[in-house]
């Protein structure tokens, strides 16, 4: 996969890809992260790449000319790439949209400065629009950066263990179940004890219950999109029951004996 990234800043990428998993994908050629300047496409001594916006307003605006002769480039190079622009406007990004991301040979990704980039970049260059959340950042790299992290470990070969992205948070609409590491016992707190157990089967089914339990209270919204396996109604329908005995268990009390007792 070649990620070619689109900014008057491309020094940004340098640790970047100096660093943990994105460094070694790039070792391995599993992976390209190449930075286009786009400065280096703007005319004149000064190579300006922003502008006043037209109709008035506050700050500067993309101009155009540099964005289009760095695309051409990109595509130049990378034909079968997919231009993406970063941008608030965009589709959110998730673990869904990373996914199908990672089916392509590559991604140009154009980040935007200032107010924004010229909006006929927009309707005759960009195959996608992406935002990386319900917020407005200063620039398109640091969500270009979030996005690359999020689709080279998707990648086959980048990450170590061969199903350790298929196991992610979100990747099956649950998230993650809890995890434990060394020591034991850890100021009186303990690893649960089927998970020293070395009884497999029981440690997968303790991961699938803690897995249902978190999304059930951290994330609800996602079990609404999630295919039940029978497994997981079961252990469901064992929450309901427990919950139910627990309530069943209580002395009914009147509003009065209440407000008694106070
Ligand atoms: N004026 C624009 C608007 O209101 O939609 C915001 C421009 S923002 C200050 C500058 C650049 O940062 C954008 O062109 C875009 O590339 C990037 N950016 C800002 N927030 C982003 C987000 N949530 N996701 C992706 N890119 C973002």
């Amino acid at each position: 996969m070649n990620f070619t990234v689109l900014t008057i800043f491309p020094e940004m990428f340098q640790l970047f890809r100096a660093h943990g998993i994105i460094k070694r994908a790039i070792e391995r050629n599993k992976i390209s992260v190449s930075t286009i300047n786009i400065r280096d496409f703007a005319e004149g001594r000064h190579q300006v790449t922003d502008d006043r916006p037209y109709g008035g307003g506050c700050g500067m605006v993309m101009k155009p000319e540099p964005l289009a002769g760095a695309i051409r480039s990109a595509k130049k190079k990378s034909p079968d790439s997919i231009t993406i622009h970063l941008t608030p406007q965009g589709r959110v990004f998730n673990q869904k949209v990373a996914q199908q991301f990672a089916l392509y040979d590559g991604l140009i990704l154009v980040c935007g400065r200032y107010e924004g980039i010229d909006e006929r970049i927009c309707q005759d260059f960009i195959d996608d629009e992406i935002s990386i959340g319900d917020y407005v950042l200063t620039g398109g790299e640091l969500a270009s950066m979030v996005l690359i992290d999020a689709v080279a470990r998707l990648i086959p070969g980048v990450l170590g263990g061969v199903d350790s992205a298929e196991k992610d948070s979100f990747s099956d609409d649950l998230l993650e179940h809890a995890q434990y590491t060394r020591p034991g016992t850890f100021e009186d707190k303990n690893v649960p004890e089927v998970l020293l157990s070395g009884n497999h089967k029981k440690i997968e089914e303790w991961k699938l219950e803690t897995s249902l339990i978190r999304t059930f209270l951290k994330r609800k919204d996602l079990l609404k999109n999630r295919l039940l396996t029978e497994q997981e109604i079961e252990i469901l329908k064992k929450w309901c029951l427990d919950i139910e005995k627990i309530i069943h268990s209580q002395p009914l009390r009147s509003t009065n004996a209440l407000s008694g007792s106070q």
